[in-house]
């Protein structure tokens, strides 16, 4: 724990050291959970939604996109089930006073769960080495089938509590868990109560004709509403999608989790229209997909996970969350939900317009059935980010922290570096960054020995070093050093774009998928 916690800080303040994420008004004390962007990691950030952009829009011809506005009609959210139904149980720490989302406490308990039980398969895994089954011990080695089965007996009675609003069960299960404030250890602790999430804010100047609004906590309504729209205008065939990235605000109980958890965040999601009766079969293919589409970014596959809701949301008939390693344990990243027709019907009844499809295959007009993926872009970029950073030990007994982020997402593909800041050198280096700058971002740096520029690029993601040196002059050509590797490579300056396109072209990384 306390290694996983140390990592996290390190992440945190790599994050702030290297231009990725600063605390919003920092310089007033900054605001709680809420973060800006600097300079690497709004390349970052653009760079992981393009990649999710290309793969869901461009490459699918029946998925167009859309940018509705933040802020929607008031009745939006009386349909969708946010005004009365989009509540957290919190519950407070009479002793210390902290303030927790009372499902989070039992589902970290669940956590320590599967801590144990990862443990028990790391030793076996060693005292058995090759002839380790992996499968077979979780299936039949008593005391993980029992950790496993407890775990799975508290959520399925929180997610049935949860479900019959039964709030007294859900403390009584603190209760009985002994969950003690994990700041303090208390356990006095006072009922559970529901929260509503969502920001209210005015539309108007004079407040008796103001209209009481919300900033929008899920981009998914702006889909639903304009689905006729874009059905229409763009006469969409069933099955199709409509995806959209943008801002999402929830008022979070619990905020402690840097960019994990923000009160002002952004979402990508995308809507699949399909007809009634095969959303099953499209909601196993977008989960299938999607997975997909991570491991094709290589994280590392054992990173991943799938957990199935047993605690459904109002609309769902099915979910599941594709959950990852972060530096605080397996977390949802994603979610993946079969809606039904619950939005569309919803929308349907409280404007009064029919929000219906003529299906001329089956001769018949239906409200479309939804799966939805939708996944945080801050928390894809915290899983991306925690995972590249490294700490490695070099083989002469020095340490180097290195930011292996996928060359298709660094915000910086190459810095170009004179070897020295004479001889004509600056001079080469930066006609290479004015060739290179129309297709990449790339930065030029001359300051410090070589060495050190080299590191500075490591911390910061830079895939490539190309170097400029004497024999540039006379061979036209550079030293390309690769981050990863830190092997150098000799290459004609004709030669550096094709080898730089080659590792960061989308396409080349999608088609791992
Ligand atoms: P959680 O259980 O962690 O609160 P959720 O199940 O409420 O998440 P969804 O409503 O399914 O989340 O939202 C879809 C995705 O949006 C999540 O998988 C997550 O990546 C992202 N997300 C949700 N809330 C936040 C937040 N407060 N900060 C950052 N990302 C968020």
């Amino acid at each position: 724990m306390a290694n996983q916690e140390d990592k996290f800080k390190k992440v945190v303040s790599h994050a702030k050291e290297y231009g990725y994420v600063f605390q919003s008004s920092e310089i007033y004390d900054g605001l709680s959970a809420v973060y800006d962007y600097a300079q690497n990691g709004v390349e970052l950030k653009k760079n992981i939604r393009d990649y999710w952009w290309k793969a869901m829009v461009q490459m699918h011809d029946n998925i167009v996109g859309l940018d509705a506005a933040i802020f929607m009609h008031p009745t939006t959210w009386k349909a969708s089930g946010h005004v009365d139904a989009f509540n957290d149980p919190l519950i407070d720490n009479k002793d210390s006073k902290k303030r927790y989302r009372a499902d989070v406490l039992i589902e970290d308990y669940v956590g320590k769960l599967d801590t144990k039980i990862e443990k028990e398969v790391a030793k076996a895994a060693k005292r058995f080495g090759d002839s380790f089954d992996k499968e077979q011990f979780l299936a039949t080695n008593p005391r993980v089938v029992g950790y496993k089965e407890k775990g799975d007996a508290i959520l399925q009675r929180m997610g049935k509590s949860l479900e019959n609003e039964d709030l007294a069960d859900v403390k009584a299960l603190i209760e009985e868990l002994e969950i003690g404030c994990p700041l303090s250890g208390s356990k006095n602790w006072t009922d559970v109560k529901q929260f509503n999430l969502m920001f209210g804010t005015k539309l108007g100047a004079s407040a008796d004709t103001a209209m009481d609004l919300y900033l929008r906590p899920e981009t998914a309504q702006g889909i639903f509403v304009n689905f006729l729209n874009v059905q229409k205008t763009g006469r969409m065939k069933i099955p199709f999608g409509i995806a959209q990235t943008g801002k999402a605000f929830r008022n979070e109980i619990v905020a402690r989790q840097f960019i994990f958890r923000m009160r002002e965040f952004e979402q990508m999601e995308m809507q699949f229209f399909v007809r009634p009766g095969t959303q099953k079969e499209w909601y196993e293919q977008w989960k299938e997909t999607r997975l997909k589409w991570h491991l094709s970014l290589g994280l590392g596959k054992d990173n991943y996970r799938f957990h199935d809701h047993d605690k459904l949301a109002h609309y769902a008939d099915a979910a599941a969350d594709i959950e990852f390693r972060f530096p605080f344990g397996f977390k949802e990243l994603e979610g993946i939900h079969s809606r039904t027709d619950f939005d569309l019907k919803a929308h349907q009844e409280h404007s009064g317009k029919k929000l219906q499809y003529f299906d001329p295959e089956i001769n018949e007009r239906y409200v479309p059935y939804v799966v939805e993926t939708s996944i945080g872009l801050d928390r894809m970029f915290l899983a991306v980010f925690s995972n590249s950073l490294q700490e490695e030990e070099l083989e002469n007994g020095t340490t180097r922290t290195v930011l292996k982020l996928p060359a298709v997402l660094a915000p910086t593909k190459a810095a170009i570096l004179p070897l020295v800041k004479k001889d004509g050198l600056p001079e080469v280096a930066k006609k290479i960054v004015e060739d290179l700058k129309w297709d990449f971002n790339v930065t030029y740096d001359e300051k410090d020995a070589v060495g050190r520029r080299y590191r500075r690029q490591d911390a910061n993601g830079t895939p490539f070093c190309i170097t400029v040196d004497h024999d540039t002059l006379n061979d036209d050509s550079v030293t390309i050093r690769h981050r990863d590797t830190m092997e150098q490579q000799r290459v004609k300056i004709s030669e550096v774009k094709a080898l730089i396109k080659e590792e960061v072209d989308v396409k080349n990384w999608l088609m791992k998928m």
